[in-house]
């Protein structure tokens, strides 16, 4: 009897594994509160969409919250590979934290993860879900998120492999231009600029799209004093390395730029 060709379907991609880098940091440095996770189950199996707290050194002022947000398209880790390397640089640079508190979304689509999708598994694009009564369980968690720690800024972390370039999308406050143009540019370090007019569909400028998705990732809508929002997105098909440096210094430079713009206006 021949042995047939095994016709099991591709090992699901690790969580845990992804996240352990994480985790080892949580585990070992006093700035992470400990972290929490919103649950659901699917099939019978239990997911969690982990979040993760990192207080920097008190600052003068109030504290900053800063929502970081990766991975809500399955087939995007990225933005997550980048985290523990954007932490482990505030743990050897306070300064650049110093005043905010940063909640950290790694993985907000798991079962995308593990099948290497966009879409969860459901079959829905999360990053068009969100303010419209959604029942999917990941934006439900994280839409509760987003409303109770009324963040003064959300940063969303993806990778585009039909770009060349970085680029990214901001909406709510107007600072979010601001803080977008010395990111890019710092970023610009280690990876191409998208210069292109029309960029996913959108008029861009430098880099930069005023405008978005509806049911993108964001802060709820309508409010009137909205939190900065930034969308990068990193050339998925350049080089690891590249994409996870260029994250980490984006990110290091929001912070930058947000706090000494909030010391700016809180001294005018
Ligand atoms: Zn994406």
């Amino acid at each position: 009897m021949s042995a047939l060709p095994s016709l099991a379907p591709a090992p699901r991609r690790s969580i845990e594994r992804l996240l352990a880098p994480i985790d080892h940091l949580a585990a070992v440095h006093p700035s992470f509160v400990a972290g929490s996770h919103g649950r659901f189950e699917l099939e019978g199996t239990g997911y969690s969409l982990p979040r993760y707290l990192y207080m920097g050194r008190r600052g003068g002022g109030d504290t900053l919250r800063i929502g970081i947000f990766a991975t809500i398209h399955g087939d995007e880790p990225e933005g997550a590979l980048a985290l523990p390397k954007f932490l482990q640089s505030l743990e050897a640079n306070p300064d650049v934290a110093e005043g905010y508190a940063l909640f950290i979304y790694p993985m907000c689509n798991p079962t995308g993860f593990e099948d290497n999708t966009r879409h969860n598994r459901a079959g829905l694009d999360l990053n068009r879900e969100f303010w419209r009564q959604s029942e999917q369980p990941e934006v439900r968690f994280l839409e509760s998120e987003i409303w109770m720690q009324s963040f003064h800024g959300i940063v969303t972390l993806h990778s585009d492999d039909t770009s060349h370039g970085l680029y990214g999308f901001v909406k709510g406050n107007v600072l979010s231009r601001h803080l977008i143009h010395p990111a890019l540019l710092e970023a610009g370090r280690f990876l191409p600029r998208n210069h292109g007019a029309r960029i996913d569909g959108f008029d861009a400028e430098s880099g930069i799209i005023h405008d978005g998705y509806p049911g993108m990732l964001q802060s709820i809508p309508g409010m009137a004093h909205p939190p900065f929002e930034i969308t990068l997105e990193t050339p998925q098909k350049a080089p690891l390395h590249r994409q996870v440096d260029a994250l980490v210094i984006a990110l290091q430079t929001i912070l930058t730029e947000y706090r000494y713009v909030q010391a700016v206006a809180q001294n005018i």
